[in-house]
């Protein structure tokens, strides 16, 4: 997507003939983008005041806020039962205990890759949204988007919307200015310090950390957290705000590199409101025969944007495309008894069309969400796969270095080996171990004696890992200085079965 600095809309618009209808702009001239800018790349902050706003992209905005905070907020007090031997936290990082839990999903350290996995998926998704609809996330999901949504409407709560806190701001300081401002740090800080209380409760039993934190008996990690969490919640999304989306975040570089022209976009129909001017100007152009644009120049949509952007002046790298200047537009749309959607999603493609006299349209099947829809089927179906076949147990296999291998008084060669012995299940396992690979090889727990009956097994506990020294001893003469054996792992009960493949060295 062109950004501002590269896409200009002309001045001096051709004019459709004069009809019946209220004539509009024909065919606006787009400039070509300047080969070179040489602004600043830094411009000292403008305080925004942007306006409150009604309609339908502000109800969707207030129901995904609402959500995103309440998941936020709420998971940590989610219980689910994970049997006797694990925590019944729905969603936990068990940093002690070396474990994610995620409701059924229980992930180990060796199992990164299933962060790997959903890393993918997360990304695949994100690029999927923006080919579709441009930056959905930005604009509606995006953490900084919806904290900063919820510091602005505390403000407009307390200092008044836009005209009355912007004359508030140019008036002395009272006790009342005072007061309000007060009030709203404090709220902001109240908010701020929620959001890190609540990040701490995913590390810990919820229920139990709140107890302690607010008795004082709580790590003093936990309260660090908090105080980080608190100070850079407080200052992103209540003083930095767009900043953030303009300066720091990398996200609209690269989803201005992957986009499209077939993406919808927070779009000005220019070819529908140039040439704008003001409604008593518009309609004396209209009585008189003369083309005029929809657009009356009122600037709603530029006071509602909470980045201050003029979407008129096209794509812009500081429109998050939250839709608000849509629901702004509308209103006065609907006032001046004008077709709704000036300010509209839509696709650059489209405006060439409507340019060329052609029907507008919208292609959502395309190579590109084809190859992203493709890549999510794909990486989903094989984390699937993977969780339905995950292996209960397993083994893992490290031979001595020093020595390689010992010659035992009878001739017979000896490996050694350590092993660690994993057992996902919440509950206690025996587990027998052979191997294969070499015949008439014979394996040895140490300190271990056999059972009774002569077997030789080994108990880990629900949950956890056991490693133990083994020592495998080759009596047959005839065999290889060196080969690959199989170490076979079996739960007694169950029959189910693990394997590692290692080597026994000779001479
Ligand atoms: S709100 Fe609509 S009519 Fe008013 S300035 Fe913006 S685009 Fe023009
Ligand atoms: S220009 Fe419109 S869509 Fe873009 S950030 Fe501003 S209000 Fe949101």
């Amino acid at each position: 997507m062109p950004v501002s600095t590269g896409t200009t809309i002309a001045a001096g618009p051709k004019r459709a003939p004069a009809g019946t209808e209220p004539a509009r702009l024909a065919l606006p001239v787009v400039a070509e983008a300047p080969e070179e800018f040489d602004g600043p790349s830094y411009t000292a902050r403008r305080k925004i005041y942007p306006q409150g706003v009604h309609g339908t992209f502000r109800k969707i905005k207030w129901s995904l806020l609402f959500m995103t905070l309440g998941v936020y907020y709420l998971l940590p007090f989610i219980r689910w039962d994970r049997g006797p031997n694990a925590p019944d936290q729905a969603v936990l990082v068990d940093l002690p205990g070396r474990r994610f839990y995620f409701f059924f999903i229980e992930i180990w350290p060796q199992e990164v890759y299933y962060i790997t996995g959903l890393l993918i998926l997360a990304a695949m998704t994100l690029f999927l949204m923006n080919a579709v609809a441009g930056r959905v996330w930005c604009g509606y999901l995006c953490p900084q988007t919806v904290w900063t949504d919820l510091f602005l409407t505390i403000e407009r709560w307390i200092e008044g919307d836009r005209r009355e806190h912007m004359l508030r701001d140019r008036q002395p300081w009272t006790m009342e200015r005072l007061a309000r401002a007060g009030l709203k740090h404090l709220l902001w800080l109240g908010v701020a310090w929620w959001t890190g209380g609540a990040w701490v409760l995913y590390f810990a039993d919820a229920p139990t950390l709140v107890k302690d934190l607010a008795t004082f008996q709580a790590p003093l990690v936990a309260y660090a957290w908090i105080g980080i969490l608190t100070f850079t919640t407080y200052v992103l999304a209540g003083h930095m705000r767009e900043q953030v989306c303009l300066y720091m975040c990398p996200w609209p570089r690269i989803q201005a590199a992957l986009t499209d022209e077939d993406a919808l976009n927070v779009t000005y129909r220019y070819d529908r409101g140039e040439p704008r001017g003001s409604l008593k100007k518009s309609e004396a152009l209209h009585a008189r025969g003369l083309p005029t644009g929809d657009c009356i120049d009122c600037l709603q949509c530029v006071h509602v944007c909470p980045t201050g952007v003029d979407i008129r002046n096209g794509p812009d790298l500081g429109c998050i495309q939250c839709g608000l200047c849509i629901d702004a537009c509308d209103a006065v749309m609907a006032k001046v008894g004008r077709p709704a959607r000036l300010i509209a999603y839509d696709t650059d493609l489209n405006i060439k069309r409507r340019q060329a006299g052609e029907p507008a349209g919208f292609r959502i099947v395309r190579p590109r969400t084809a190859l992203y829809a493709a890549i999510i089927a794909v990486a989903g179906g094989i984390m699937l796969y993977a969780l339905a076949t995950r292996q209960i147990e397993g083994i893992s296999i490290i031979h001595d270095r020093n020595p390689m291998f010992v010659r035992l008084s009878d001739g017979a060669l000896r490996n050694a080996y350590t092993i660690r012995i994993v057992n996902k299940r919440l509950a206690s396992r025996e587990f027998s171990l052979g191997i294969s690979g070499l015949p008439g090889g014979i394996v040895d727990f140490v300190g271990l004696p056999p059972h009774a009956d002569g077997r030789l097994a080994i108990e880990v506990g629900p949950d956890q890992t056991r490693e133990v020294r083994v020592l495998v001893t080759d009596h047959g003469s005839a065999a290889p200085s060196s080969r690959p054996i199989t170490f076979h792992l079996t739960d007694v009960a169950t029959g189910d079965h693990a394997q590692a493949i290692d080597h026994f060295f000779g001479p």
